[in-house]
């Protein structure tokens, strides 16, 4: 069962930031396609 969850996760595409290219951590939904960094500009 946690195997299928890990696997799960492992599969989703990267998020990654639209300005900068640099890979997204936060999963909210109001960062939209950008980093953090990039987001408070
Ligand atoms: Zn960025």
């Amino acid at each position: 069962m946690l195997e299928n969850v890990i696997e799960f996760f492992r599969n989703l595409p990267e998020k990654k930031c639209a300005t900068c290219g640099e890979t997204i951590e936060e999963q909210h939904e109001c960062y939209g396609n950008q980093c953090d960094n990039c987001n408070s500009i």
